[in-house]
């Protein structure tokens, strides 16, 4: 008799829609993730959102959950994640969310799933004009307005990715302190409210009230004061009930709420056989 295979934690992929360096699967996130659903789907593997994963984690009953299952989320928020749009070096990109739409048209049992994956958006809009002309072409291509249409959608569920990610080609003039280019360095309170508060406000203003609840950590750096201060101690003024790290590790019952792993792409594989193999690892 074959015995089942019992699933050691649930992984949560990430990818970047604008790291396209190439049009293969190892330098284009966008070819990475159409290929990885493909692998995803053909070894029997559930792609289940983040409110189902967060919901079973919260309530202790992620036995229930659909095994083997992944979480599927983005970074950052530009236009390639809704947009097809043609990279200048690099030609014609299929958004993160047509990509999605395609899985879907050929996997039926998702036509009706909501937040098959989630954005998390880097959220000042000055921030993201900044952004937008000094790591992209100046185009507008990080602007906002199609995060009202993806949210009533219900595809793309649309998180906090903190307010301006302590970026480092941020204008001085908008920045919060010192520091920039690294998350680590959180100095008080008032940063984290800066950080964390101005940007749920905004996305619930955008989306409506409640639609913000979960964070992810910008470069994955995850500060004492957050993790273990700011986040669990201000659930009910934050709205936030779950925060993201990038520790490689798969999410299980004795996961941290407030540093919940994730994988990234090109960082933890970068083929497809990497990641099957990273799948065939959590089986037992
Ligand atoms: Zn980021």
């Amino acid at each position: 008799m074959i015995k089942q295979k019992h699933q050691d934690g649930v992984p949560i992929l990430t990818y970047h829609s604008v790291q396209v360096d190439g049009n293969n699967y190892a330098t284009n996130d966008h070819i990475g993730l159409a290929e990885d659903l493909e692998v995803i789907s053909f070894s029997g593997w559930t792609v289940i959102s983040l409110d189902q994963l967060v919901a079973a984690f919260i309530q202790q009953c992620m036995d229930a959950l659909p095994h083997p299952c992944v979480a599927i989320t983005f970074d950052d928020g530009s236009w390639f994640d809704w947009y097809d749009l043609p990279h200048p070096s690099f030609g014609p990109q299929r958004s993160f969310h047509n990509i999605l739409l395609d899985f879907v048209a050929v996997n039926p049992q998702y036509k009706n799933a909501q937040g098959l994956a989630t954005s998390f958006v880097i959220v000042s809009p000055q921030a993201r004009v900044s952004l937008d002309q000094n790591c992209l072409i100046g185009k507008g291509w990080w602007s906002d307005e199609w995060w009202v249409q993806a949210q009533s959608e219900g595809l793309l569920n649309i998180q906090n990715h903190s307010w301006d990610h302590k970026h480092h080609r941020i204008e001085q003039a908008l920045r919060f302190g010192n520091d920039y280019g690294s998350f680590e360095n959180i100095k008080d309170f008032a940063e984290c409210h800066w950080q964390i508060d101005q940007g749920q406000a905004y996305l619930d203003a955008l989306l409506g009230s409640g639609s913000a609840r979960y964070f992810a950590y910008p470069y994955g750096h995850c500060p004492d004061i957050l993790a273990e201060r700011y986040l669990p101690t201000h659930q009910q003024q934050t709205g936030v009930v779950a925060a993201f790290t990038t520790e490689p590790e798969p999410v299980t019952q004795a996961s941290n709420r407030w540093r919940l792993p994730r994988y990234v792409f090109r960082r933890d594989w970068s083929s497809l056989s990497g990641l099957q193999g990273l799948l065939d690892s959590l089986q037992s």
